[in-house]
């Protein structure tokens, strides 16, 4: 039996930063306010501007222009799998219990290693363009259920196309960013006209997203058994939602000002490779999916996710739901294939997202909309606070993690905060 990789960085096993997963974020601090690449290891994080500097990558196939003293990964996710692989093999060696290169040497763990208290994390990507997906089948067919009744529940194209819609890279903000509540038109009476103030129906919704790597060509759809060539990792995603102004200016063509406003993610990308053990079986799908939708031995992850709620009265969060990356019906390399079969080129940097991801029990929905059932069971929280939608100043945290034999492969987590409106 091989022996688990090990790292002289203590990490329990609970932590979701071990050497397995090393993802990689941007950050910055208070001693060195410029913006750098690190990957989280444990509580630390590893400075790769340092690292590259230091001529520790050599033999990874880098360009000799640095890549990592950068205030963004464009620049090394737009290189492509086979270099990442080489400076994962690398970086899991320097930080291997057995190597003595940066274990010995007290000078370069100062000058490489840094706290990860010390650090402020940064947004991790120049976003190019957000897409928005809705794969998951409950998600869609319990919103269903609600604006149209069970009948027609699922749109007709629900399962034969990955569903989705252009949304606003520029308002996608790091976890720790307080959102504040937006204003728009909403109608809660159908029998008056509309007004204007701010959201009284506040939502998050459970997602993760995926970063395009290495680009596509125009009029080159990337096709689904090729996807994954493209894809560098992923994050945990909060696509705050702002319901009632949704109802009112959804159709006839999707939504606006209910979403436009921000998008939560976290810091840390974990990469496929780290995630590469924790695959499953796609879900069955039927009816069958056309031929450039359809992979015989397509995937996707195992990946636990849960959501906590805490007002600004509460003492501590409260759980509210724990879900599965695996319930989502279409599987990331759909999605991509989906996108690009029109010919739409992708940019390194795009970020897409799944949608919201809600499992089969009632406790495993994405959202406060399905969890309350539009407000109709009120979801109790400690000290006997109850909600229906999201107050002001309540905060919202998505974790999410792969359980390993031993060890996580995890997200950490993505955090925000709903401020009044002004
Ligand atoms: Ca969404």
């Amino acid at each position: 039996m091989s022996q688990k990789p090990k790292s002289f960085i203590e990490v329990d096993s609970e932590n979701h930063f071990p050497i397995q997963n090393l993802p990689y974020g941007v950050f910055r601090t208070v001693k060195n306010p410029k913006p750098r690449v690190g990957v989280a290891i444990g509580d630390f994080v590893l400075d790769l501007s340092e690292v590259e500097r230091r001529r520790m990558l050599s033999g990874c196939d880098l360009p000799q222009s640095p890549v990592f003293d950068k205030s963004a990964l464009n620049t090394f996710m737009k290189l492509g799998r086979p270099v990442w692989r080489k400076v994962r093999r690398r970086l899991q060696e320097l930080l291997s219990a057995e190597n003595p290169e940066l274990r010995d040497s007290d000078g370069l763990k100062t000058e490489c290693l840094i706290p990860m208290a010390e650090t402020v994390m940064l947004l991790p990507v120049e976003i190019g363009d957000y897409t928005d997906f809705y794969s998951s089948k409950e998600h869609a067919t319990n919103v269903g259920i609600m604006f149209r009744g069970k009948d027609n529940a699922l749109m007709p194209n629900w399962l034969h196309l990955p569903v989705a819609y252009h949304g606003r890279a520029g308002s996608v903000v790091v976890s720790g960013t307080d959102i504040r509540r937006p204003k728009g038109q909403t109608r809660p009476d159908d029998s008056r006209p509309p007004r204007f103030g701010p959201s009284r129906l506040m939502d998050f919704e459970l997602e993760l997203g995926f970063f395009i790597g290495p680009g596509s060509e125009p009029g080159e759809p990337v096709p689904v058994d090729r996807a994954d060539e493209h894809i560098f990792g992923m994050v945990l995603v909060n696509d705050w939602s702002a319901r009632d102004i949704q109802k009112w200016e959804y159709q006839p063509l999707g939504p606006f000002l209910a979403k436009n406003f921000a998008t939560s993610i976290s810091p840390w990308i974990v990469t496929l490779e780290a995630l590469e053990p924790f695959r499953v079986p796609a879900v069955a799908q039927d009816p069958e999916p056309m031929p450039y939708l359809s992979r015989p031995d397509d995937w996707t992850y195992d990946i636990q996710l849960q959501v906590s709620m805490q007002g600004a009265n509460m003492v501590r969060e409260k759980i509210i739901c724990r879900s599965n990356f695996r319930y989502l019906y279409w599987t990331i390399n759909q999605q991509l294939a989906h996108h690009t079969v029109s010919g739409c080129n992708m940019r390194t940097g795009d970020m897409l997202a799944s949608g919201t991801i809600s499992g089969p029990t009632e406790d495993s929905y994405g959202s406060l909309l399905e969890l309350t059932w539009r407000g109709s069971k009120p979801i109790q929280l400690a000290e006997g606070e109850e909600r229906k939608f999201i107050a002001d100043y309540d905060r919202i945290t998505m974790r999410g993690w792969c359980e390993g034999d031993g060890y996580r492969v995890g997200f950490g987590e993505v955090t925000g905060k709903i401020l009044p409106a002004e």
